[in-house]
């Protein structure tokens, strides 16, 4: 066959980008080709988008673009929040962007007269997040030494780069916002100017909000006076425009109800079922684990059978949910939206960078239902924008005054749990806000994201069927009016109690358009996407292995066990398997309880459940104490290469048994904390130590 030149442009593009790939920044040391650009705008970008941030910036009239590596949607939040100030409050002409939609080989032609923001969270061990990991690759990624040598002594690429930067991370993980602190110190190195402070905002605190509101004033102070801005009265300007589509009706086949993209609306869904692309699955079977009445818990099994979809053992199941119906007519009471809940209207951004974070024509009732995260927490910063579009003088200097106080605001807002119209509610006495702009809400609030759940089965025994544990939330805080109940899990409630009979299950007087947009949930299913994690048995069935997981942490441990007692049923070697559970007492919240004497009795043995009740004695005992019970042994089997892992509560339960193995090894084998803390940490360098916590 002969080769066109079509197809010599595109070896040599991939040519090219294997060799910007392997050799990252120094990419900027290499003599430039003619080609190089053919490849930043062509193969690797989606169908025909630019993958030129510079030349997007030109097109568009940018001087100002937000990059961000988001995960859970917070830093691509944060990312449109500061884009948007920049424009009202001095003018700037912003854009956001996400990190995975653009190549990097030219921020060494970057103007100076622009500037480059980046917001940047740090997700698990100190890793970037899913869209950032080229991005981060390309400037170093883990070796610290590369951008220096990359850039050779003298060579600065990136002098005429100015940026900002901001990180969002937790202080309960070792490598604290490690993503921010890595790219400043790349970009610095590789001489770009840094305006301001890097930002780091903490989750692990519960001091994101404030964090950023407090970083980003004295860094607007020194972007204005870097850039000669001049700061003016804040103006709000929509990024979206609406436009109500009275020719279009909601039995019209081309206007979206809820279904997530094209393919769903079309009818004819079809994979590869991904985080943009959920597959729509029947839930075989679910039931209430726990026996008390005051708590629910949920084993449900998902079925994936013919979907294209696939795990193993350890992997992360996605739930895409759906608000609750209570609370999406709260919202559009409050905002007068009720009677026109169901017209169409087509949405798109004012700007060629404004990404309409939802498919559309489309309903406000589908919005607020499937595409906005309306009962998270409300932002200080958001009370500050919408006092303007107060219904009187006096809601809007209250409106004012909480959203500039950090103090009321959080005795009036935060610890009252409010959502955003429950506080809105609470503001006018229930009176409707009839100036708010719609755009408002889409630019300040989330989107919705699908839930993480730790699956609670074996792939080896079930690879069919996804095993799910959870805990259904239910937040009550002392002295607040307002008891928070989780969307997803409630959701998921509603869906076992509709399979068990209900035909309009409203668990906690939450009920749920349960049948999906068109009808296309109904039988019982559930969106649903796999995440693969890194959270993995020993490939080897006769290494030992450790597993501390109090509560639902228990989850993928259920997996991990059912796994080896099936390993062990076919006739493997299978090694010491003990786990460590925790739960309030034996009668009520006691996880599988059945299920592990089966295991027991399959693995001859060689599995023991170590439990810790913390409510049945007149002394708590949690699993951190029962791992000190059973130093010698633990030390012994780490010894012997015994994998170590835990799973579940972040804030304090791995932390601790993280500290606790580091007492248990300076103990037993007799050397410096110092030096104890050093091998946890090896351990965990070389994966013997794994955690899946959230
Ligand atoms: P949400 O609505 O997200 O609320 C969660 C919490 O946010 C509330 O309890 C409250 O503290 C706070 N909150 C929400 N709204 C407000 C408000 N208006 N005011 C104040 N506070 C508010 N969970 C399990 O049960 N089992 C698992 O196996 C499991 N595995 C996980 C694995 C991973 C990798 C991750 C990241 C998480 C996992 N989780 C698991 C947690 C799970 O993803 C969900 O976070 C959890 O089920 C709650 O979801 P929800 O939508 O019901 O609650």
């Amino acid at each position: 066959a002969q080769l066109d030149t079509l197809d010599i442009a595109v070896l040599v593009a991939l040519l090219l980008g294997t060799i910007a790939y392997f050799t990252k920044g120094t990419y900027w040391a290499v003599q430039k080709d003619p080609y190089a650009t053919s490849f930043a705008n062509g193969s690797a970008g989606k169908a025909g988008k630019s993958r030129n941030i510079l030349e997007q910036m030109d097109e568009s009239g940018k001087n100002c673009v937000v990059f961000y590596g988001s995960q859970t949607g917070t830093a691509e939040d944060y990312a449109s929040r500061l884009a948007k100030e920049g424009s009202s409050r001095f003018g700037l002409k912003t854009m956001t962007a996400d990190l995975e939609d653009f190549d990097y080989d030219n921020l060494d032609q970057f103007p100076e007269d622009k500037v480059a923001m980046f917001v940047l969270a740090t997700y698990g061990e100190g890793e970037p997040t899913d869209n950032a990991v080229e991005f981060y690759e390309f400037l170093g990624g883990d070796d610290p030494s590369f951008s220096e040598k990359s850039s050779g002594e003298d060579e600065k690429p990136l002098s005429t780069l100015k940026y900002v930067g901001f990180g969002l991370g937790n202080n309960t993980y070792e490598h604290y916002n490690s993503m921010v602190r890595n790219v400043s110190k790349y970009l610095d190195r590789l001489g770009a100017t840094r305006i301001g402070e890097a930002g780091e905002g903490d989750d692990g605190a519960g001091t994101m909000e404030e964090d950023f509101l407090s970083w980003k004033e004295p860094m607007w102070a020194a972007l204005a006076s870097t850039m000669n801005l001049e700061e003016r009265e804040a103006v709000y300007e929509p990024v979206y425009e609406l436009t109500e589509r009275d020719d279009l009706d909601i039995e019209d086949d081309t206007v979206y109800l809820g279904e997530p993209n094209k393919n769903h609306l079309e009818g004819h869904s079809k994979g590869p079922y991904n985080a943009h692309n959920p597959y729509i699955a029947p839930i075989a079977s679910s039931k209430e684990i726990f026996n008390d009445a005051t708590r629910n818990c949920l084993h449900m099994e998902i079925d994936i059978s013919g979907s294209g979809l696939s795990y193993t053992t350890g992997d992360h199941i996605a739930v895409w949910p759906t608000n609750a119906g209570k609370e999406v007519d709260r919202f559009m009471n409050i905002l007068a939206l009720s009677e026109k809940r169901h017209s169409v209207i087509a949405v798109k951004g004012l700007d060629a960078t404004a990404k309409v974070p939802f498919p559309s024509p489309t309903t406000y009732d589908a919005v607020v239902r499937y595409h906005m995260e309306i009962c998270a927490p409300v932002s200080r910063q958001f009370v500050a924008q919408l006092a303007q579009f107060s219904p009187n003088d006096e809601i809007k200097a209250e409106m004012a005054k909480i959203g500039n106080d950090k103090d009321v605001f959080s005795h009036q807002v935060a610890e009252n749990n409010f959502n955003l119209a429950q506080f809105l509610e609470y503001m006018s006495n229930g009176a409707a806000w009839t100036k708010i702009p719609f755009s408002i809400f889409i630019e300040a609030l989330h989107k919705i994201q699908p839930r993480y759940y730790s699956i609670s089965s074996s792939s080896l025994v079930q690879k069919d069927k996804i095993s799910i544990t959870a805990i259904v939330e239910s937040l009550a805080k002392p002295g607040a009016p307002n008891v928070v109940k989780g969307v997803t899990t409630n959701y998921l409630l509603a869906l076992k109690q509709k399979q068990h009979g209900d035909p309009h299950p409203d668990p906690h007087g939450l009920n749920y358009a349960i049948v999906g947009p068109r009808n296309k949930y109904d039988g019982i299913h559930v969106p649903v996407h796999v995440r693969h994690s890194n959270f993995k048995l020993p490939s080897d069935p006769s290494k030992p292995i450790i597993m501390v997981g109090p509560g639902t942490g228990v989850a993928p441990f259920r997996g991990f066990v059912q796994e080896r007692a099936q390993q062990a049923r076919e006739g493997d070697d299978v090694g010491r398997t003990m786990l460590f559970f925790g739960c309030r007492n034996k009668s009520e919240d006691f996880l599988y309880e059945d299920e592990w004497k089966q295991y027991t009795e399959d693995m001859d043995g060689k599995f023991e459940l170590v439990t810790a009740f913390s409510r049945d004695g007149p002394e708590k005992v949690y699993v951190q104490h029962k791992l000190k019970e059973r130093a010698d042994e633990i030390n012994k089997l780490l010894m012997q290469k015994a994998y170590f892992y835990v799973c579940g509560d972040a804030a304090n339960m791995a932390r601790e048994v993280n500290e606790i193995l580091g007492q248990i090894i300076s103990e037993k084998r007799g050397v410096s904390k110092q030096k104890a803390e050093e091998i946890v940490k090896a351990m965990r360098a070389s994966n013997q130590y794994q955690e899946d916590v959230w």
